[in-house]
């Protein structure tokens, strides 16, 4: 796998590139504004792009996804309890109030354990982790690099007080989902946050105080 990444929109998304080095085919995570940017990204590398990804349904992470889904001919995918519960009008009035537009609705519908492919060396995984919303996932290469979205940070966790967050939840899905993985897993969180921008699961297990006091701590 190679890796390229932006920060984009007004606050400061982390949007990966994930590509395949040997077809260039890539899928686009979290692509959360500077659409224009991203698309001279992939153009500049010549990548031939296969699917939009979404680590949740919030507007900041997902407000360039339907220009570019036009601009590339690609599908977005995000999970379903995401895709219904951020196209709801009390959550939608949340987007507005921010300034960003309605969600359209994904084109896939992700479920915890689903496989995404992308050329013929990259093959992720759909954790499914709610907590941070209902929908939040995070995509596992199977190897190395996992990404989390607003589910764990370097040195934090995504806050849980918006609509459809629950923290008990969230602490649940980084307990079960995130920490059994092994301990070289590359966090690629998706905002820079913490001390540094990427971190490894070994790292967060010692120094993240949120997985130190209130999941291994109890
Ligand atoms: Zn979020
Ligand atoms: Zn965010």
């Amino acid at each position: 796998m190679k890796l390229e990444v932006l920060t984009v929109g007004a606050l400061a998304v982390r949007c990966y590139l994930i590509i395949c080095p040997e077809t260039k085919e890539v899928a686009i995570v979290d692509p959360g504004g500077d659409e224009g940017r991203i698309l001279q990204k992939i153009k500049e590398l010549d990548l031939s792009p296969r699917y939009i990804l979404a680590t949740h349904g919030h507007a900041d992470h997902v407000a360039g996804a339907w220009w570019l889904r036009q601009k590339l001919g690609v599908p977005v995918a995000m999970h379903e309890a995401d895709d219904h519960f951020f196209r709801q009008p009390e959550a939608a009035a949340i987007f507005a109030a921010w300034g960003f537009d309605p969600n359209e609705p994904a084109d896939i519908l992700l479920k915890d354990g689903d496989s995404i492919n992308i050329g013929n060396s990259v093959k992720l995984t759909v954790l499914h982790t709610p907590g941070h919303s209902p929908g939040s996932v995070c995509f596992y290469d199977g190897e190395k690099y996992l990404f989390t979205g607003d589910t764990l940070f370097v040195g934090a966790v995504g806050r849980a007080d918006l609509p459809g967050g629950d923290f008990e939840q969230m602490l649940r899905s980084i307990e079960t989902k995130i920490l059994p993985l092994p301990e070289d897993t590359i966090i690629c969180p998706g905002h820079d946050y913490g001390d540094q921008p990427f971190s490894t699961l070994s790292r967060e297990k010692k120094t993240n105080p949120y997985i130190v006091e209130f999941i291994l701590g109890r």
